[in-house]
């Protein structure tokens, strides 16, 4: 029996997670439990149930220096945070005003819970011993945990869980924590792409999945907004308000981080890097961490933008 994969989840055909996020228009009528089931299980993850290849191997290079301290990092936090977007989605699937937006919640909630998983168990391949793995995501993330996603999740269980405001919390997940975090999870894919190629792939398969949590988020933040007008004063201050918050968290200090350990991996190992580019005319040996970082920030702006235009949230913008 052959069942269909639709393109945008084809591990072969689906686009970037810009582009993808960008051009593409999901529903929540179309990406049911139904078309996930075809979709993901059977379709991005068919052959990767890790995330990746089973045939890709981490390099020494990966296990000690700069690019382990760098990948235990990112990998570390990311696990956290969306072992943390699961535990709220939880209250999203529960406040869900039909079945539509249920199903499809109760979807991402095990795409989120699967990209902790895949994170996490990446670190076993980069050599945490099993027994460790929980406190090891702990100890990598420390720097971050208590000044970054600790204010997100707080805030996100205001909305979701205290107040059961569904569409604050499709508007809170979309724009302020998705929105803003793509773009970063885009550049993973790009960076780690010639030096841990299994890392790529769990980015990439993470970014298909992606597409649909910010396209269809979008189409439902807009349906909402279109049906409820009063609605939209109360969710541009709280898109305003989450913004603010992200401009005060130290998320560049994190981020720059990030990409000062990579930069001395770069240095360390050029042979590996070779002559790839990270985008297209640009080789990932002659970028600078400020240059990657400012890359990243600059697609989150036209990310946010657009997606908020096409929510009818322009106004948030300022
Ligand atoms: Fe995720
Ligand atoms: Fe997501």
């Amino acid at each position: 029996m052959t069942t269909s994969i639709p393109s945008e989840a084809d591990w072969d055909y689906a686009p970037g997670l810009l582009e993808g996020a960008m051009e593409l228009e999901l529903t929540a009528e179309q990406c049911g439990l139904r078309y996930w089931l075809q979709a993901v299980p059977q379709g991005t993850l068919r052959g990767r149930p890790d995330g990746y290849d089973p045939a890709l191997k981490v390099g020494p290079h990966m296990l000690q220096g700069p690019f382990y301290d760098a990948i235990t990092q990112e990998y570390a936090f990311r696990a956290l945070a969306e072992e943390k977007a699961t535990r709220v989605l939880s209250f999203l699937v529960a406040s869900a005003p039909d079945l539509t937006s249920m199903e499809f919640y109760a979807t991402q909630l095990i795409d989120e819970c699967r990209h902790s998983m895949v994170f996490r168990n990446h670190l076993l391949s980069l050599g945490v011993p099993v027994q460790r793995l929980t406190e090891a995501v702990h100890e990598f993330a420390a720097p971050y945990v208590e000044s970054v996603l600790d204010p997100l999740e707080q805030r996100c269980l205001e909305v979701m869980r205290d107040e059961r405001d569904f569409i604050g919390g499709v508007v809170m997940i979309t724009v302020i924590l998705e929105g803003a975090l793509a773009p970063a999870a885009e550049l993973s894919e790009r960076k780690w792409r010639p030096i841990d190629p299994a890392a790529a792939e769990i980015d990439k398969g993470a970014g298909i999945d992606e597409i649909r949590h910010l396209t269809v988020g979008a189409d439902v933040g807009r349906r909402w907004l279109q049906e409820h007008p009063k609605d939209k004063d109360r969710v541009v201050a709280m898109i305003r308000r989450g913004m603010e918050m992200w401009d005060e968290l130290p998320t560049h200090d994190m981020v720059y981080d990030r990409e000062v350990r990579f930069q001395a991996g770069l240095e360390l190992h050029a042979d590996i890097v070779g002559d790839y580019e990270i985008w297209p005319g640009r080789r990932l040996l002659d970028t600078t961490p400020q240059e990657r970082q400012d890359t990243a920030d600059a697609w989150s702006d036209d990310m946010k933008a657009k997606r908020l235009k096409y929510m009818g949230l322009e106004d948030a913008l300022g």
